[in-house]
């Protein structure tokens, strides 16, 4: 062996090594991630005694207050001073007590003759009305289909009383696009037109016409049902519909108050679909008080943050995000004794929580961070709809435009014993490609799939706002979102041979200074 040849031997010699120490070091670290690591995490985040983690609740706090616990023992920074990232979460429920209808002196009964639908949220502050009432037919302006039940009527001040659906409904060869449903026909927008028109309250009733069944339903008030709980309201961060008029539901009693029988409503009704005229009025003795008051129901989640701050002092401001939802659907509030109740959802999204935290700590064990920061997130609220993921995104912690990739866990341990999906894998391909080549010494048999979970889980939120973001998963299977989602069936091998693919990708990527590409989504 010449000379040359001999060095270029120790070069390519020591190149295979250091590799291979590499591979080793990263290994050394990923070691820390065990099965029994994810069993421990998982059998108390997803224990009967957490009662499925609905968002928002006190099962929800208590994983929360244990992820923070560990985040500390592990030692990890506080961001902002905190391990948690408080969310708002406003709902509102009917108050019963202070919401009323009369016409004429004529008193009328909440829930059997009247129920206020949800859009009379953001109303004057009083909740009180007293006005005429103005039948405005189907409420309907369609310019182009020359029908504008407003026509001619001044409704300035007045409350409308509106009919549902639209003219000839039924009819194929109705010039409102058939027996199919114009925008018109919908509600919101029939809401809108009468504030548009100068209205301050709505009254709609079910049409005659094409319904038996004219009892009001209105919202689905808590307050006013036997089987739906306060806590069951959807998870707002604020949707209150801006400058919306009360809008009420009311029954065959308000009808036959102001049209004498269900019978003269109806034959208005038929009148106007005949001609395709309006004939909207002002209805004579139907001085309405309405009282609609809501109770605001304020209380919050938390998602759960730590950090590692990186090692190299020019690279350290950029982070590498490592997240999945700790929070899962709650439990059944109606069940038989004995009969399975709670979602424990020990895949979904126990799993990847379990994911995070053993990441976590396999970084903090290590003693060198790598050179860019790393930051760990458990968000609430993903199952109300990537709460907590839109609210970090919202409002970040931890500048956007330096968040260079985000790694999702969303049920990493099931379908199989060593299938691995990459929801996005695709529109990332510097952030896919990294992690199948960390793959290689796991062995995870890779299942590529469309793009149809993109918008699934949390890191959406982020590859929105152009962060390379993928959803590492074992996919979708039959026990997704039962009671049978427990944590005896959860594969804790394959879940901890995950956490380390993410473990080795994160390091990989806070080692670099390279920014990834996304492609864009359609
Ligand atoms: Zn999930």
């Amino acid at each position: 062996m010449n000379r040359f040849l001999k060095i270029a031997a120790i070069i390519v010699a020591g190149m295979a090594l250091s590799s291979e120490l590499r591979a080793q070091k990263a290994d050394k670290g990923a070691l820390i991630i065990t099965p029994a690591q994810v069993k421990e995490y998982v059998d108390y985040l997803a224990s009967d005694s957490l009662k499925g983690r609905k968002t928002p609740g006190k099962e929800l706090d208590l994983a929360a207050d244990y992820i923070a616990e560990k985040f500390r023992d592990f030692g990890l920074e506080t961001v902002g001073g905190s391990y948690f990232q408080s969310i708002p979460y406003i709902s509102q429920d009917l108050d019963v007590s202070s919401t009323s209808l009369s016409i004429d002196g004529v008193a009328f009964e909440l829930k059997s003759d009247f129920i206020p639908f949800e859009a009379a949220s953001d109303m004057n502050p009083e909740g009180h009305f007293n006005a005429e009432i103005v039948f405005a037919g189907y409420g309907i302006t369609a310019p182009e289909y020359g029908y504008d039940d407003y026509a001619g009527l001044d409704v300035k001040g007045k409350i409308v009383l509106i009919l549902k659906s639209e003219p000839r409904k039924s009819d194929t060869d109705s010039p409102f696009m058939g027996s199919k449903e114009t925008k018109h026909a919908k509600f919101i927008n029939k809401v809108r037109n009468a504030k548009e028109h100068g209205a301050i309250g709505l009254l709609f009733v079910t049409d005659p016409l094409n319904y038996m069944m004219l009892k009001p339903q209105g919202y689905p008030w808590p307050s006013l049902s036997k089987f739906m709980k306060r806590e069951t309201l959807p998870f707002n961060v604020d949707t209150r519909v801006e400058g919306a008029i009360p809008a009420i539901h009311v029954g065959e009693k308000v009808i036959m108050k102001l049209f004498g029988s269900v019978d003269s409503l109806k034959a208005i009704q038929a009148g106007i679909d005949k001609s395709l005229k309006p004939n909207s009025f002002l209805i004579e003795k139907s001085r309405c008080d309405l009282r609609v008051s809501l109770i605001t129901i304020t209380t919050s989640a938390r998602n759960v943050v730590g950090m590692i701050k990186g090692s190299d002092k020019r690279l350290r401001s950029e982070v590498v995000i490592i997240g999945g939802h700790y929070d899962h659907v709650g439990y059944n509030s109606q069940h038989k004794e004995g009969e399975d109740y709670i979602y424990n959802g020990a895949d979904d999204n126990a799993s990847g929580t379990a994911g995070v935290m053993a990441v976590a700590k396999a970084f903090a064990a290590n003693r060198k961070a790598p050179a860019r920061s790393l930051f760990f997130i458990c968000f609430a609220g993903e199952e109300m709809g990537l709460v907590g993921s839109d609210y970090y995104t919202e409002h970040p912690l931890l500048p956007i435009e330096k968040s260079v990739a985000m790694l999702n866990m969303d049920m990493i341990g099931r379908n199989g014993s060593d299938t691995l999906q990459i929801e996005g894998a695709d529109l990332n391909p510097d952030l896919r490609d990294i992690m199948l080549k960390e793959n290689v010494d796991l062995g995870l048999k890779y299942v590529p799939t469309g793009n149809e979970m993109m918008g699934r889980s949390d890191h959406y939120n982020f590859f929105k706002l152009g962060i390379t973001a993928v959803d590492i998963t074992g996919g979708l299977h039959p026990d997704y979102h039962t009671v049978r989602d427990n944590p005896d069936k959860l594969d804790c091998d394959k879940a901890s041979r995950i956490a380390r693919l993410v473990y080795r990708t994160a390091k990989v990527m806070a080692g670099e200074s390279r920014r990834y590409i996304i492609e864009p989504f359609k």
